[in-house]
């Protein structure tokens, strides 16, 4: 096994400030499969760590004999075989990146072999006889953090970038992970802290630092605090949606159409779709992309009064999920009579963001849009789930709906991890504790105490005020040769 022979500082400005954990940090060398186990044209194991060339050295034979990698130049690539004891395992392409310039600011090696699982493994297997560890799911992030390459929230937004299924969550995933947010927290982070250095200075010195009028100038500067705290935790509601999807809840009668609605969106037939009525008793959940975003659809059992004890059930999780849902869906059947199953929908939506959809537009018309919308003032389309016809209009109206002013990743952050926002909040929320002790003429050592909350909070976000267990569980969640 490998030997832990450095101690890892490398990249850092200031080693001191940060947890002991992260000074105490040793590397050995490790290597994963970074490409899917699936059996692909190219397969890429990575090696990092102080040994990763002398572990490299051991297995690969250069084409050009005598090739030694440590001696070649960073970012530079070389052809030749993996041999175990004279038997080639295969042809490959290796890689080199010298610390601190690599994805985990230690030495590194990338080799790119053929990617079927077999032969990964084999070579896998090679490198771990020759004293390289097997990394962690998520470890290569983790060092990147703990080197100090990246913060805790651009080594998530890693995670997110991997898991992003939509283009905005792709785009906020990335715009974080260039450093967006992090540049917003530390900004707000080195401003708390000035405050409380001015305090404690004050409070040391008072011959040179007066504190006379400072809890008016501190209150104005509070405002601006909050007010930034404010709009960073306004987006994540805008953040929520764009990594999750807009949770829609398609509702209505029996036979109203739902379930072709929802099939006709899917474009696949996903749902049971019958012509008795009440046969979608449970809720189906499917995501659908729409213009970048995605939509997490609630295909939910027809609400209409009934006896039958499971089809009750039924009713109530739709109307539960009406209630949780961002975006409503109300399928009127515009061939048939608004009844008193209609109304009773109507009356629980008033207050609700709902689109009406006149179903079943290529047969006659019995109830006319008018009809709908003057007992719900709202948005309202013919459609028909059978032909398609106002499909497209209804996408219009949920982008227009959704990315009113459009969405921006160039000077907007969006926090859309629910660690970040609970940080915030807390920050937000001890800063308020400051404005407090302001009011009640509390002495200004109270305004530390909070101030160093806030100050706290915030290094959550950026992992510099975290615990190492938080550290783990974050990078166990990552995949294996992350
Ligand atoms: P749900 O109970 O609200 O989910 O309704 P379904 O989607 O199961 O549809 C009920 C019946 O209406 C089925 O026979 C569908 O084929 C039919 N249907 C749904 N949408 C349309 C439409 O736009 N036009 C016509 N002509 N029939 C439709």
């Amino acid at each position: 096994m490998a030997v832990i022979t450095e101690t890892e500082t490398r990249g850092v400005e200031d080693a001191s400030k940060r947890p002991l954990f992260l000074i105490m940090y040793k590397s050995d060398t490790i290597a994963a499969i970074a490409t899917p186990m699936t059996g692909s044209g190219i397969g890429v194991l990575r090696i990092s760590g102080v040994e990763s060339f002398a572990i490299a050295e051991k297995v690969f034979e250069p084409w050009k004999k005598g090739k030694i990698l440590s001696e070649q130049s960073a970012y530079t690539v070389h052809y030749g075989n993996i041999v175990d004891e004279g038997e080639i395992i295969d042809e490959v392409i290796v890689l080199i990146m010298k610390a601190p310039h690599s994805y985990t600011a230690e030495d590194t090696v990338e080799i790119n072999c053929h990617g079927g699982s077999f032969v990964m493994k084999k070579i896998l297997e090679l490198l771990l006889r020759k004293g390289a560890r097997l990394a962690e799911p998520g470890e290569f992030t983790k060092r990147a953090f703990l080197n100090g390459r990246i913060d805790l929230s651009q080594a998530e937004a890693v995670m997110d970038v991997i898991q992003a299924k939509n283009n905005y969550a792709l785009q906020s995933s990335v715009s974080q992970l260039k450093g967006s947010l992090v540049g917003k927290i530390k900004d707000l982070r080195e401003k708390i802290l000035y405050e409380m250095a001015f305090i404690e200075s004050a409070l040391d010195d008072p011959e040179h630092y007066s504190l006379d009028g400072y809890p008016t100038v501190l209150r104005e500067k509070l405002d601006r605090f909050i007010e930034e705290a404010d709009s960073i935790l306004l987006s994540s509601e805008e953040g929520r949606v764009i990594r999750e999807g807009i949770r829609t809840a398609i509702i209505g009668k029996p036979n109203a159409g739902k379930s072709s609605l929802m099939n006709a969106l899917l474009g696949s037939s996903r749902a049971i779709v019958t012509d008795m009525a009440g046969t979608t008793r449970d809720i189906l959940e499917e995501q659908i992309q729409l213009r970048g975003l995605s939509l997490s659809i609630l295909d939910t059992a027809g609400i209409r009064k009934t006896d039958d004890p499971v089809e009750s059930i039924g009713v109530e999780r739709a109307k539960k999920a009406a209630e949780d849902a961002d975006l409503i869906l109300y399928v009127v059947d515009s061939s048939d009579i608004l009844d008193e199953n209609d109304r009773e929908i109507i009356a629980g939506l008033a207050d609700k963001n709902v689109i009406i959809l006149l179903n079943k537009n290529d047969l006659p018309t019995v109830t006319k849009m008018e009809m709908v919308t003057e007992q719900l003032q709202k948005p309202a389309l013919y459609i028909s789930a059978r032909s398609g016809e106002g499909l497209e209009e209804l996408s219009d109206l949920i982008e227009s709906m959704f990315l009113s002013g459009g969405i921006s990743f160039n000077d907007q952050v969006y926090l859309t991890n629910i660690r970040h926002q609970t940080a915030m909040r807390n920050a937000k929320n001890s800063l308020m504790m400051v404005m407090e002790s302001i009011e009640k003429g509390l002495p200004e050592d109270f305004y530390s105490i909070d101030l160093m909350d806030a100050y706290e909070s915030l290094g959550e976000i950026t992992g510099e005020a975290v615990g190492e267990d938080l550290v783990n569980e974050i990078f166990s969640k990552f995949c294996m040769g992350k």
